[in-house]
């Protein structure tokens, strides 16, 4: 079974702040918000990272996209930033798959 710590948080054996579940994705709050809402939209399957799908994940990651456009919605966040940080020199630190929902405040761009 993965030791990942989103699979761990998936299966409930490391708490979390839920926010929405389905079958196929669960989306909780960043531990260290960056942003008024940061939500962390994460597949129920661990994937290392997006460059790690397949085509055989392309309904998954629309699923992702819609799920993340949807709580947006929920919590009434009409403008928002969705990202995936790929690879460690993009910035990732926990090679599960996850997009961040950022929201309620100006963003810059380009991101650092
Ligand atoms: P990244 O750096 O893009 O891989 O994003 C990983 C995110 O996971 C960071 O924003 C962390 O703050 C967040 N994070 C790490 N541990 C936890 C946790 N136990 N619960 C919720 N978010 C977490
Ligand atoms: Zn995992």
């Amino acid at each position: 079974m993965p030791e990942c710590l989103f699979c761990r948080i998936v299966r409930r054996e490391i708490p979390a702040t839920i926010v929405h579940e389905d079958e196929q994705a669960l989306v909780f709050k960043d531990i260290t918000p960056q942003a008024p809402t940061h939500l962390l939209v994460v597949p129920k399957k661990h994937l290392d990272a997006l460059s790690a799908s397949s085509d055989g994940d392309t309904a998954l990651l629309g699923h992702l996209q819609r799920t993340a456009a949807k709580v947006a919605e929920a919590v009434k966040l009409s403008s928002f930033r969705l990202v995936t940080n790929n690879g460690k020199g993009a910035g990732q630190s926990v090679d599960h798959l996850h997009y961040h929902l950022l929201g309620g405040r100006p963003m810059q761009w380009p991101p650092g």
